[in-house]
């Protein structure tokens, strides 16, 4: 069947076409009546043309200037049809005058006539099967009976002739129509879940909306991305990938049906669910969510393909159609940013949209777009935090960002990395943050004052950009001796490691030639710890804080933080403790071995200046 919404607005668009080519045929009728002096005949039809056609305009402005629901599509469409039956029969009325006439040319032309018009119904009529069969029928065989009653052998075959001329214009139709139906399914639907695309969601939401005008009943819309969709692509190849996204379709699918609700892909491994309309917006949110629920929980068992044993999660957005004004892209990109929400907030999740999450989701545009001035208006700042060891001397530093905006105020560094990460900006700010801490690096020993080591925290985007040894080479070349480069320490962090272990390994060790470092930041808070921890070239691991922070609560945070540093010390790996703010968690860190403390205890982040001060004092 064509797509429901498009196939009305096609019917709807013919009508005009009909009517002009109608009347103004039909007026040659007028003309041959006046030159034959049967002239009331042509204009009493003519006359009914015209009453007919205004009906026929009737219909075309209600569809066109009321938005139908669609039990008053089908009506309207009904009523169209029969239009559409009588409008063309007319032209059978007028055959019949014209072969009864004496004269013998007007034979001639309802002949023609006849002919034209069954051509012109096969193609006007394309996606009305019926209607075309049963007006070409009306049409041909007063032509075929007049034939057969001349009774001559010519006229005879000319019967033949015109019912194997009806019959190619209907197969020609049908063909017509079947193409029309393939091409129109293929712009409408996925080609590898067949499910429904992202044009097919935005015609139907489309269409929700409007007719929420009338009825304020509220459907709500899921947008479902699956989780870590990517790792199973990457890992299993994309055919398994694609199976894999098939058979999701199909259990989404599956469960819509039953509660009638329409699901289409969007794209990758993002799909998106409509429901039908509710009476309230709590009855609605309230089917949403559990409808959410059993979508993940089907979603969740378990897929063997091609002897695979798959298990995959998916994060849903839900957003509920509550304001008419509203367009159907603003309801999926709410559904969206709450999809968003629920990945962040660990995935496997249902997250509703609210207000809240907007504003949020403006704050972090509104990041993105004033950090790109950020370096450039000088608003980039550099803090210097220090690390000491057991005897409480210090011995080093880490280098933390500073993003202080007129319009923002302080923002925290928590938040504006991780977006300069994802808009690949850290590029350039990381650049930036290694030539200052360079620079402060070589002031400092200048001034007399010698550390055994400065941490810089690199992002993982950093460590894969193509530039990114070069531009080491170079500032420490640039800035630095020997000497100094080999006091550089990059804190990287497990969490983001996962990429691409080889070539990390390799940009690694070519940093490693030049005399820098290497310490896994965050340590206990990622997934992939110990495998990758053998594999990289590290020298040292920072314990996260939330570990120290732990420390007080429980026995548990204790072992915790024993086991890490047997750990480490296994491995050979010196240990930073960080966070570390009261004397009694120094005492503990300084009996379990640690190298280095780093927190509040001892020192906050300070400028430049200040921790010369500290330093020279
Ligand atoms: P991080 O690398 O784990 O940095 C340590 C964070 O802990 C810093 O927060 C520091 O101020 C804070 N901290 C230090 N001692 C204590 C303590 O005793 N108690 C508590 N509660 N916190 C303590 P900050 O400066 O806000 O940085 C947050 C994160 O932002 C950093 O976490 C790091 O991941 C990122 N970051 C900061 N500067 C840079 C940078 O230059 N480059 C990159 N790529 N990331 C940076
Ligand atoms: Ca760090
Ligand atoms: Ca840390």
């Amino acid at each position: 069947m064509l797509n429901n919404m498009n196939f009305y607005s096609f019917m709807h668009r013919q009508i005009l076409i009909v009517i002009a080519l109608f009347v103004s045929t039909g007026f040659g009728y007028v003309y041959m009546g006046w030159f034959y002096s049967s002239l009331r005949y042509e204009l009493l039809w003519f006359f009914l043309l015209l009453l007919l056609s205004l009906w026929g305009y009737r219909l075309y402005k209600i569809y066109k200037n009321n938005n139908l629901n669609m039990q008053e599509k089908e009506k309207w469409l009904n009523h169209l049809r029969y239009f559409l039956f009588i409008y063309f029969s007319m032209w059978t009325i007028m055959f019949f005058l014209y072969i009864l006439h004496p004269a013998i040319e007007l034979h001639y032309i309802a002949i023609a006539t006849q002919l034209g018009v069954a051509v012109v119904s096969a193609t006007i009529l394309v996606s009305q099967r019926k209607l075309a069969i049963a007006t070409l029928i009306s049409l041909m065989l007063p032509l075929v009976i007049y034939f057969i009653l001349l009774d001559e052998f010519y006229s005879y075959l000319l019967s033949f002739f015109t019912i194997v001329l009806g019959g190619v214009l209907l197969y020609a139709s049908s063909n017509t129509f079947n193409y029309l139906v393939k091409s129109q399914y293929q712009a409408y639907h996925d080609y590898l879940t067949s499910l429904g695309n992202r044009r097919y969601l935005i015609e139907l939401l489309e269409n929700s909306i409007r007719l929420q005008k009338q009825n304020k009943k509220f459907p709500y819309l899921l947008l479902i991305d699956l989780d870590h969709f990517k790792t199973i692509n990457d890992t299993l190849g994309h055919d398994i990938g694609d199976e894999l996204l098939c058979e999701v379709a199909n259990r989404m699918k599956e469960l819509s049906k039953r509660h009638y609700n329409h699901v289409s892909r969007l794209g990758g491994d993002e799909f998106c669910i409509l429901s039908s309309p509710y009476d309230t917006k709590e009855e609605s949110l309230e089917h949403a969510m559990r409808f959410a629920q059993e979508l993940l929980r089907i979603i969740k068992k378990s897929y063997t393909i091609k002897e695979h044993h798959l298990y995959i999660s998916a994060s849903v957005g839900i957003s509920i159609i509550n304001s008419p004004d509203m367009q159907a892209g603003t309801f999926i990109k709410e559904a969206d940013i709450a999809m968003y929400e629920a990945k962040t907030q660990g995935r496997d999740g249902i997250i509703l949209f609210n207000d809240d999450l907007s504003k949020k989701v403006e704050y972090k545009l509104e990041i993105e777009r004033l950090l790109h001035f950020a370096l450039e208006h000088n608003e980039i700042s550099l803090k210097y935090q220090t690390q000491v060891n057991e005897k409480n001397e210090i011995i080093g530093c880490e280098v933390l960002a500073r993003w202080h905006n007129e319009k923002l105020g302080n923002v925290p560094p928590d938040e504006f990395i991780g977006i300069a990460e994802q808009t690949g900006l850290i590029i350039e700010l990381g650049y930036y943050i290694l030539k200052e801490a360079f620079q402060t690096l070589k002031s400092w020993d200048e001034k007399g004052i010698y550390l055994q080591q400065m941490s810089i925290n690199i992002s993982m985007r950093q460590m894969f950009h193509s530039s990114f040894i070069n531009d080491v080479r170079k500032l420490s070349a640039q800035y630095l001796n020997d000497n100094l480069t080999s006091k550089i320490v990059f804190e990287i962090t497990e969490t983001s490691v996962a990429e691409d272990v080889e070539l990390l390994i390799r940009n690694m060790n070519m940093l490693k030639t030049l005399g820098i470092r290497f310490s896994m930041d965050d340590f206990g808070t990622g997934y992939s710890s110990l495998s990758y921890l053998r594999k990289l070239p590290i020298n040292e691991l920072k314990i996260d804080k939330s570990f120290i922070f732990e420390l007080e609560n429980s026995e548990q945070g204790k072992t915790m933080i024993k086991t890490i540093v047997n750990i480490a010390k296994n491995l050979n790996l010196n240990i930073v403790s960080e966070g570390v703010e009261k004397s009694s968690q120094q005492k503990f860190l300084i009996e379990e071995r640690c190298d280095i403390l780093q927190g509040f205890y001892f020192s906050h982040p300070m400028d430049k200046e200040a921790f010369e001060k500290l330093l020279l004092h």
